[in-house]
């Protein structure tokens, strides 16, 4: 990639899969640089949230802490209201699905807003670089006086991993089977990987 915006001339929805610390948010947030899609972060909505101290927000706030997943149902209605008022050329789905249950729904959403799943793209880390690079986000964090993510800490992880291999990993046969499913290894450099998640974006884009 060139560091250059190449828009999207057709719609390109793509999920972006894989545990914690995988750099799906770093990646998600380069693809809409270069892209221009609009990035889709559950974790990121949750936060915001629980930061505002709405009535979801202040109930999900101990569920992601513990390192567990909020209901199916929160997290599709999140979704949902995305898909049916923004305006986008292409979404990046960024921790989401999670589940089995979430990823029927979403598929469910798509073919309701009449849009495609273009590609999954799995991010594969393994796990021992995954907690050096979120005991890392966290140091680095604080190191620059800036707010530490309640769950990023070695406790958490180690439950957050355990979720995403007991819950989230089962997807990577399920998109398997739709023949939609790609995958990077994304323990190299950042631009490295962004090179890689750029080619496959062309690629799925040109065809
Ligand atoms: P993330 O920023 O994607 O690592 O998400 C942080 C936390 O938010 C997760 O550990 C979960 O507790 C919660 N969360 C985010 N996305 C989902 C999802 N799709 N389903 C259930 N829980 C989620």
């Amino acid at each position: 990639m060139d560091g250059q915006t190449k828009p999207l001339t057709r719609t390109v929805n793509l999920i972006l899969l894989g545990p914690p610390g995988a750099g799906k948010g770093t990646q998600a947030e380069r693809l809409v640089e270069t892209f221009g899609f609009k990035q889709l972060s559950t974790g990121d909505m949750l936060r915001a949230a629980k930061k505002s101290g709405t009535e979801m927000g202040n109930r999900v706030a101990a569920v992601m802490e513990r390192g567990e997943l909020v209901t199916d149902e929160i997290v599709v209605g999140l979704i949902e209201e995305q898909l049916t008022t923004a305006q986008a050329d292409g979404f990046i789905f960024d921790g989401f699905p999670r589940t089995l249950a979430q990823a029927d729904a979403l598929g469910a959403l798509l073919e309701k807003t009449g849009q495609s799943l273009d590609a999954v793209i799995e991010m594969q880390v393994d796990d021992a670089v995954l907690v050096e690079r979120i005991v890392g986000r966290a140091e680095k964090a604080r190191a620059a006086g800036e707010p530490v993510r309640a769950d990023d800490n070695a406790e958490t992880l180690t439950s957050r991993l355990a979720t995403y291999h007991e819950q989230t990993a089962p997807l990577i046969a399920y998109y398997g089977e739709k023949d939609v499913l790609r995958s990077v290894d994304a323990m190299g450099s950042i631009d490295r990987i962004a090179s890689d998640l750029g080619a496959i974006v062309a690629n799925v884009h040109e065809t």
